[in-house]
């Protein structure tokens, strides 16, 4: 009898997950089968990305099609990101997390973050050599130098067909090699999971566990209502379908945490079991692995009034709207790696004053709320590709009708 992928892969969680605490740290011999999944998915996503991108733009063929599916992504972006902020503070309002912590705290604090103003943000999306984007991987640099070169192929026509086939061929070779890696991500879960849950155990989440709790259950609050609503209102689909077609993604996000290593399996699911074209995803998901992170908007608001509740700290309402205009942006400009959504909690916290100390109270246990909510970020994204892939085909049948 053959298992299919799926359940293999939560048999793998569910089995690191019981190995973890059973043998706790010494479930680091397994390490390595972790870092070897994660060194191979992590090799496709430079050349995928832009191969799938490139192809994606030139097959739309002009740049009024490519703007209105920007728009309708950073929309949908937006407003689900203030959504999954808006559920952060009322759980955090409802469960108090921080009341009776103890807050005397030993770990480090991490330096607050620069980001050089707004502008400089902006600009930087333009590179200035985008061979040192490709080698660096910074991925709207790169989603920026492949959308203009997807235009330019289209712009130059016959001449550019070589290049296009070229990186047609490329997107097929890394479709296929992801399809390979696909069939480890069991091995990968287990190796990835088990040694941290070995490591950091039980006991390290007893003290913050309400903390950890309450994350969690805006995460799934969000996930189940937020998502189920869009993809089956706007992106007509069956929301149970939505979640079992993604969820190899998500348990891949949720082992590695990390949006940006999880890229091939977004754009896998998505396109094999979501029915989005490679058009609509190639754009989509890398822009949503940089720039869309509704788990850790939620979070950075509920780490912030958690930090309020566990000083005694009273907060106006101007710091809760401040709390909540600067979790949007430090969501936005964190990086899709773990541990990104901890370097921005320095800056909603400073925003409002609130004691950076804090922060290394929460360190101890981010690991646990850094899986949760990458599992978010990531479904978030699936859920715009469905949700913009469906309103295209609408516009395409409209236009057949007329
Ligand atoms: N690890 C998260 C991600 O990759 C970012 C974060 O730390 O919140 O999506």
């Amino acid at each position: 009898m053959r298992i299919g992928l799926l359940p293999q892969i939560l048999i793998a969680f569910i089995s690191a997950i019981i190995f973890g605490i059973i043998f706790g740290q010494n479930m680091e011999v397994v390490q390595p089968l972790g870092d070897l999944f994660l060194r191979l998915i992590k090799f496709v996503i430079i050349p995928l990305i832009v191969s799938s991108l490139i192809v994606g733009v030139a097959s739309t063929g002009n740049m009024e099609t490519l703007g209105r599916i920007g728009g309708k992504t950073i929309f949908y972006y937006v407003a689900t990101t203030l959504l999954a902020v808006t559920i952060g503070l009322i759980s955090a309002f409802l469960f108090s997390p921080g009341k009776g912590v103890d807050i005397s705290s030993t770990g480090e604090i991490p330096e607050a973050t620069e980001t050089g103003g707004v502008i400089n943000v902006f600009l930087n999306i333009i590179p200035t050599n985008p061979i040192e984007s490709l080698s660096s991987g910074n991925i709207l640099q790169i989603i920026f130098f492949a959308i203009f070169i997807g235009v330019g192929i289209t712009m130059v026509g016959e001449k550019a067909q070589p290049v296009y086939r070229f990186f047609e061929g490329l997107a097929e070779i890394m479709y296929k090699i992801t399809w390979i890696i696909m069939k480890l991500i069991p091995f990968g879960v287990f190796g990835l999971l088990a040694p941290i849950i070995g490591q950091y155990g039980l006991s390290v989440l007893m003290p913050l566990i309400k903390l950890v709790a309450v994350v969690a259950f805006a995460c799934i609050v969000h996930t189940l209502v937020t998502y189920s609503f869009a993809v089956k209102s706007f992106g007509s689909m069956n929301p149970l379908k939505f979640f079992k077609g993604i969820a190899p993604a998500t348990l891949v996000a949720f082992s590695t945490q990390s949006s940006s290593g999880t890229l091939p399996v977004t754009i896998k699911c998505t396109e094999d079991n979501l029915g989005v074209s490679q058009r609509v995803s190639s754009f989509v998901l890398p822009l949503g692995a940089t720039i869309n992170m509704d788990g850790t908007s939620l979070y950075l608001s509920i780490a912030a009034l958690f930090t309020a509740q566990a000083y005694g700290i009273e907060l106006s309402f101007i710091q809760i709207l401040t709390i909540v205009l600067i979790a949007t942006l430090g969501s936005i400009g964190a990086a899709g790696v773990p541990g990104a959504g901890l370097v921005m909690l320095t800056l909603v916290l400073s925003a409002v004053n609130l004691p950076l100390e804090a922060i290394a109270l929460i360190a101890g246990v981010d690991r646990f709320m850094d899986m949760f909510r990458t599992a978010v970020n990531i479904t978030g994204d699936a859920s715009a590709a469905r949700v913009v892939q469906q309103s295209e085909n609408k516009r395409n049948e409209a236009s057949l009708e007329i």
